[in-house]
């Protein structure tokens, strides 16, 4: 085989494996779908069929994908979705949703990074993340209010104007991530990246911004425990090609993307020992037993709704050259629904592909790969035996 033979074979492998690892990923999202619309509907019906008022009220993540008109399988990009269902637009807690929408604001802040980078040889990140002390049985909602209020009030203080002055830092974003352990219950910590004007010492800018974020949450709640000074600031220096670089002493650092780290919590998985994202509570094989996956899913889902994921600091994406506003969860997901129409499903099929996520993932697959004629007939086959009489 000469070389450039060689390197074809390589690159079929690849996508091969490229596209069989997708077909998983989306099998395990629709599968979480599935389960997480299960123990909503569970929780308003307790097994009975819901009247038209709970269906009304059941949360948005609990609907995502029920049919609307016309479904079918549309290409877009090269990539193959499901048409024509609703969408929850939750950045939080829709496995489906999520993913696209988070992958827009990772796209965004990338390119704000970028731009930051090039404008002058000087200009610096700085990753920083803020936590707070809680304890095992505190409630998520009250820990993420806490959370965003500390961040405000310290964000609109003068000391910290006075901390940017000094340190040059010009712009930022913020985002929030939930995590949960066994040993201590809910986590809501947030993560800033600072855009500055030079490289700021990191230690010097630890203590500081340690003082500011434990007299914020100090002020909103007195009787809680201090932030620890040890770990409830951390500071990381972000490289010139927008990685973190974690624990630079080891010889086999982990670069991890800054714009993946502050966007996609979603994707993250046991980082830390024992400790989980809430997508893995829709999971087999966690280890928690089903009714306390089930209830903390259902407080997740509940403490999540409305709640920003991302917010940017005012003139960042002006300066930084993106368009106008910043899009909305919604417009994100109405924006990604576009694409040609390939396959239309008929309400059986629908309903079958809905419950079956390996179904749905291969025949997605198989419209991406152009194999448009077999991804009809698995739909087909799999239709007539979910509905033997039809
Ligand atoms: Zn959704």
């Amino acid at each position: 085989m000469n070389r450039e033979a060689a390197l074809m074979s390589i690159d079929h492998v690849d996508a091969r494996r490229g596209s069989e690892s997708l077909r998983r990923w989306r099998q395990t999202q629709y599968a979480r779908r599935c389960r997480s619309q299960a123990w909503l509907l569970d929780r308003v019906g307790h097994g009975r069929q819901l009247t038209i008022g709970q269906l009304g009220a059941l949360p948005r993540p609990a609907r995502c994908g029920w049919p609307l008109t016309g479904v079918g399988i549309r290409l877009y990009e090269g990539r193959a979705f499901l048409h024509g269902a609703q969408h929850c637009a939750s950045p939080w807690a829709c496995p489906t949703c999520t993913v696209l929408i988070r992958g827009r604001r990772a796209q965004d802040l990338r390119h704000a990074v970028h731009w930051w980078r090039q404008t002058k040889d000087n200009h610096r990140l700085v990753f920083v993340t803020l936590t707070i002390p809680h304890s095992k049985s505190e409630r998520l909602g009250a820990l993420i209010d806490l959370a965003a209020s500390s961040w405000s009030r310290m964000r609109g203080s003068h000391a910290w104007r006075r901390l940017a002055d000094r340190t040059g830092i010009r712009h930022h974003v913020r985002s929030m991530e939930i995590t949960w352990s066994p040993t201590s219950g809910w986590h809501a910590h947030l993560h800033v990246l600072l855009f500055t004007e030079t490289m700021p010492d990191a230690k010097t800018l630890k203590k500081s911004i340690h003082v500011l974020w434990a007299e914020a949450v100090r002020a909103l709640d007195p009787d809680r425990r201090p932030v620890s000074k040890r770990h409830g600031v951390t500071v990381e220096p972000v490289t010139d090609d927008g990685r973190l670089v974690a624990g630079y002493m080891n010889k086999t650092p982990d670069r991890r993307d800054i714009a993946l780290e502050m966007t996609r919590g979603d994707r993250k998985q046991g980082r830390r020992k024992g400790s989980l994202n809430p997508f893995e509570f829709l999971d087999d094989g966690t280890g928690i037993d089903e009714r306390t996956a089930r209830a903390l899913w259902c407080e997740y889902v509940d403490s999540t709704y409305r709640r920003r994921t991302i917010t940017w600091s005012r003139r960042l994406r002006q300066d930084s050259g993106l368009a106008g506003m910043e899009p909305t969860d919604r417009q994100i997901i109405d924006d990604a629904i576009h694409g040609l129409p390939v396959i239309n499903l008929d309400p059986p099929a629908y309903r079958m592909l809905r419950r079956s996520p390996s179904i749905i993932a291969t025949a997605l697959q198989l419209v991406e790969d152009g194999q448009v004629p077999l991804a009809e007939t698995i739909i087909g086959q799999a239709t007539t035996m979910d509905n033997p009489r039809s």
